[in-house]
This record gives structure tokens, C-alpha cells and sequence, in this order.
């Protein structure tokens, strides 16, 4: 039997797919209730409206079972609300390696300067321009480096 915890923060982002729930900040708790032995859950959504939820609940109900952790529950919590600052060190690693920008962190400023440059996975040039505002998910916009013209997914930042 694996420890429930562990189980569920090696299930992947269906999204992102190269980075964990764990490392993208939406796992929040993995408890077990003493008198039952049923494994609770708790999971803050990324962004609203992005489909991906649905397949993590179920991605962590199949990890849980398959840990020897059949009777399992996943709640669902809105407040505080996710942000892109929740995102792991080795989680921003993992997304540069794959070409997706990581979002700049927004700190305690209110204000972001508009002068913020997204830098280029590939070559690092802060020379880059948004293409379109969807990437090749709603969670992502498209942008393009003006250095080595090269496309990439920028995660939107929030
Ligand atoms: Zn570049």
C-alpha cells in the first residue's frame, strides 16, 4: 500500500502533462479519516472554465485505488483562490524545460509594469510579443519570440 499522499501528488497535470498537481500548487490536502480509513482530497481549481478538473478528480481516484486506497473523496475548495505563484520551484523548472514559459510571480504588487517581459523558453530573449490570447489550451496564451521567431505557450499568469 502506498501512502495516499504520495499517490496523489504523482498524478500528472492532464493539461500540462510534463508537471505534477503537486508541483503546479493545486493539491492542497491529502487526509484520512481515522474512523473510516476513507482518503480525503482537496484540490483548488487552476482556471475557471478549464475542462481539465474533471479528468484530475478521476486521474486521482484511479491513483488512490491503485495505491490500495479504493474509498477515496476529492473536495474541491475555491478560497484562496489558486495563482500562479503556487507553482513549485521544480515545477517552473520542468515548464521551461518544456518550452511553456512560467509565469512571472506577481509578489505583493497590486501594479504589474507593463514593461514585465515574458522571456523565450528556447533562447531566453526578452524580445517576445503575444500572438493570440489562446494557446493550445484555454489555460495558455500563444506567444512568439521576435529573437528566434520561435512559437511557445506562455502560462497565463494570475
Ligand atoms: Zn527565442
Amino acid at each position: 500500500m502506498t501512502d495516499p499522499r504520495t499517490a496523489v501528488a504523482a498524478v500528472v497535470d492532464p493539461e500540462l502533462r510534463v508537471i505534477t498537481i503537486d508541483e503546479l500548487g493545486i493539491l492542497r490536502e491529502v487526509e484520512r479519516e481515522p474512523d473510516t480509513g476513507r482518503v480525503v482530497v482537496t484540490i483548488t481549481p487552476t482556471y475557471t472554465g478549464c475542462p481539465a478538473m474533471d479528468v484530475i478528480r478521476a486521474d486521482i481516484r484511479r491513483a488512490l485505488a491503485a495505491a490500495g486506497h479504493p474509498d477515496a473523496e476529492v473536495r474541491t475548495v475555491y478560497h484562496p483562490a489558486w495563482s500562479t505563484d503556487w507553482i513549485s520551484d521544480t515545477g517552473r523548472a520542468k515548464l521551461a524545460a518544456a518550452g511553456i514559459a512560467p509565469p512571472v510571480p506577481r509578489g505583493d504588487d497590486t501594479v504589474v509594469p507593463l514593461t514585465l517581459a515574458v522571456r523565450c523558453p528556447r533562447c531566453g530573449s526578452p524580445e517576445t510579443t503575444q500572438v493570440s490570447r489562446f494557446g493550445s489550451t484555454a489555460c495558455k496564451a500563444l506567444w512568439r519570440c521576435r529573437s528566434c521567431s520561435e512559437p511557445f505557450d506562455h502560462l497565463k499568469a494570475l
